[in-house]
């Protein structure tokens, strides 16, 4: 069973409950942290970091002495990744997609595949959490190739897996909680938390996604995101008031169930409760 934790915005403590729902869980979990131009799980879930691969994204590179400066390549590049300066062709890598449109567009066959490191994962464990996460290379911008090798890292993995989702509502997170089984969405009672609860659940509806909310610092801001949740007839599975603590020992890197054993059997029971509306911990193969 794959559970996405997602949030439209950063600041939400999306980190903090998805690390949360893994050390409470207390039994063999797969975590993947998907956030991969900012992973910081690993500060909370502490692995030994045993494999580390670096991650590849196809790219073209120009023949020369086959290219006649045709252009076609250019024209036919919706990414603007390729630009003619003079009869030369020059292939903006860290603009290219990979989609493959400009070798089908040359009459010439001058352009032809390269791979191009635009990242890395790491893997390993912290007790019985199974970890993997990676990261984007400096000036790289093609997120979904370095989520989509975290992914990758544990075909085989039966039972549940969280996902740490990027925050947003672009590519990376549709890369990041596509093939999940549940979307937790994480918001905060503010219009900013709102606005971008909205926008999660237009998402996590075009995936086709079961999908519940917490809204954290619960005791904070107004009453608009349950007043929504109630009308979309969305499940709140769980409201977190604000912790004050919660904040310094996020700057210790230290998860508020290792201090606070009643959040720790709340985030279990959360997890038994999502795992009982899927059905059970049926096991999943991604
Ligand atoms: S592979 Fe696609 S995105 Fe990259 S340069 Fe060619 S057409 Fe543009
Ligand atoms: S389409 Fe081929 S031949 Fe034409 S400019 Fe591009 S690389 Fe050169």
């Amino acid at each position: 069973m794959i559970i996405a934790v997602a949030s439209g915005k950063g600041g939400t403590g999306k980190t903090t409950i998805a690390t949360a729902l893994a050390l409470a869980a207390e039994r063999p979990v797969l975590f993947l942290d998907c956030d991969v131009e900012e992973p910081n799980a690993f500060l909370y879930l502490k692995p030994e970091l045993t494999v580390r691969r670096p991650v590849y994204r196809p790219v073209p590179e120009v023949d020369e002495e086959a290219c006649t400066s045709c252009g076609r390549c250019v024209d036919a590049c919706a990414y603007h990744a390729l630009l003619a300066l003079g009869k030369t062709v020059v292939v903006l890598k860290h603009m290219c997609h990979g989609c493959g449109a400009c070798a089908i567009a040359c009459p010439t066959g001058a352009l032809r595949e390269t791979s191009h490191e635009t990242g890395y994962v790491e893997a390993g464990r912290a007790g019985a959490i199974t970890f993997a996460h990676g990261e984007l290379g400096i000036g790289e911008a093609m997120a979904p190739p370095v989520i989509r090798a975290v992914k990758e890292m544990y075909p085989d993995w039966e039972g549940t897996c969280i996902i740490d989702a990027p925050p947003g509502t672009a590519c990376p997170v549709l890369e990041a909680v596509r093939g999940s089984d549940f979307c937790l969405l994480v918001s905060e009672p503010t219009p900013f938390g709102l606005h971008d609860l909205r926008r999660m659940v237009e998402v996590a509806r075009a995936l086709n996604l079961a999908c519940g909310v917490i809204i954290n610092r619960c005791d904070l801001g107004d009453d608009r995101v349950e007043r929504y949740c109630r009308e979309e007839g969305l499940p709140v599975l769980l409201r977190i008031p604000y912790l004050p603590e919660v904040a310094r020992w996020g700057a210790e890197a230290i998860s508020f169930v290792a201090r606070l054993e009643s959040w720790k059997t709340q985030m279990a029971a959360l997890l038994s409760r999502v795992e009982e509306m899927l059905g059970g911990d049926r096991g999943h193969q991604r």
